[in-house]
């Protein structure tokens, strides 16, 4: 028995036709960087996410550090972001020269608790980076109205939220800018690395289209000190073939979702709760137990690919030792990284491998020390 924890081979198998068509139609027209595949991507995502401008750019990390930078965040500045996110988020902001402030996560929904963000602010935190984790939009009515409070820039990481909802809006258009990645293993992910900042923001569109191009909109004529982060045209070819798909895949991740929900009721494991205002998309699906490393090994044991995001809290990492703010005690964050199990999540998984891994966490988990028994809806 296999069951991995994301298909990418059952996506290949049926997408293969449209795949190989597309990327035939890069090479007959040999335009490997910054082609018409890339413009042509960038329009659709930014409709697609309902705001005015995408930016194609290398990954999902260059994607964090150049909306940081275009937007003046920089030397001397403070971010504020979740501990329990991965170190992308934390590398960002570093990156630009600016120090992360590490806050804890509401218990319920695992993303940034808005009620520790007013504690964390000082004279020198210039942004927020909220992150969307596991695919379910962060509180952003009560972040937005603390941030401009305080007069802070938000920069979504959206890079788990591909196409999540919230509001009236969609994951991307809740901020100044948002970071996407398209690793292969997100909801929307290409055939290597790949990133995007959307925004309606047209000074921001036009400084990023020239940063990660060398800093030239015109040929060798350098208006700034840009990088090189170009999502590259294959890249961008794949990405538009799996766009037309990204809608009925996250509504098959939810209908999953409720499956498992249904199945594990009674097993003992804290559900993952749904927030009243976003639509949960489920990158993945993370469940939490008191005995979680003993069921991680019978999941791999018999086959089942389960994982753990994230074992190691940001300021926990070497990479972190000292540079990062804590200016609370992180009390989920510490204790949660011991529980949290993410289960085979991905839209290919059959209703009959759900039962399957339901059943064995059903058999050998039990309840966190810390459970309580958690509403459906936060
Ligand atoms: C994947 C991910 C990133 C980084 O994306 P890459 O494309 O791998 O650089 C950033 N933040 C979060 C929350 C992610 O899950």
């Amino acid at each position: 028995m296999s069951i991995p924890l994301v298909n990418l081979k059952a996506q290949h198998h049926e997408l293969k036709k449209e795949i190989a068509s597309a990327i035939d139609h890069v090479l007959s027209r040999g335009d490997f960087i910054l082609g018409a595949d890339v413009s042509s991507f960038e329009e659709e995502f930014a409709a697609y996410c309902e705001v005015e401008h995408c930016v194609g750019v290398g990954s999902g990390l260059d994607a964090l550090v150049l909306a940081l930078k275009g937007l003046g965040i920089g030397q001397g500045d403070e971010v504020i972001t979740a501990a329990n996110t991965f170190i992308a988020t934390a590398l960002a902001i570093h990156h630009v020269g600016a120090t992360p402030v590490l806050i804890d996560h509401d218990p319920k929904t695992f993303n940034l608790d808005p009620s520790k963000l007013s504690q964390a602010i000082t004279s020198q935190t210039k942004a927020v980076v909220p992150v969307h984790l596991y695919g379910q939009p962060a509180d952003m009515n009560r972040i937005e109205a603390i941030a401009n409070e305080h007069g802070l820039k938000i920069v979504e990481d959206a890079a788990q939220a591909h196409g999540a909802r919230y509001g009236e809006k969609r994951c991307g258009g809740l901020g100044q800018a948002a970071a996407f990645s398209f690793y292969p293993g997100k909801n929307l992910g290409g055939m290597g690395d790949g990133g995007a900042v959307v925004t309606n923001d047209e000074n921001l569109a036009s400084w990023l289209r020239s940063a990660r191009n060398y800093g030239s909109q015109v040929k060798y004529s350098h208006e700034i000190r840009g990088f090189n982060s170009r999502l590259d045209t294959m890249q961008a070819a794949v990405l538009r073939v799996k766009l037309r798909h990204l809608d009925a895949w996250n509504a098959r991740r939810r209908e999953i979702a409720s499956q498992y929900r249904e199945l594990l009721q009674s097993s003992g494991v804290v559900l993952p709760t749904e927030h009243r205002e976003g639509e949960h998309i489920y990158h993945l699906f993370v469940v939490r137990c008191g005995n979680r490393d003993e069921v991680l090994s019978v999941l791999n044991e018999r086959g089942v690919g389960a994982g753990i995001h994230y074992p190691t809290p940001i300021h926990r990492q070497a990479a972190f030792n000292g540079d990062c703010v804590v200016p609370n005690p992180l009390e989920y964050t510490a204790t949660f990284c011991d529980e949290i199990l993410s289960l085979p999540m991905c839209p290919y998984l059959s209703d009959a491998d759900v039962e399957t891994v339901s059943q064995i966490v059903t058999q050998y988990a039990t309840a966190p020390q810390s459970a309580e028994a958690e509403p459906a809806i936060a």
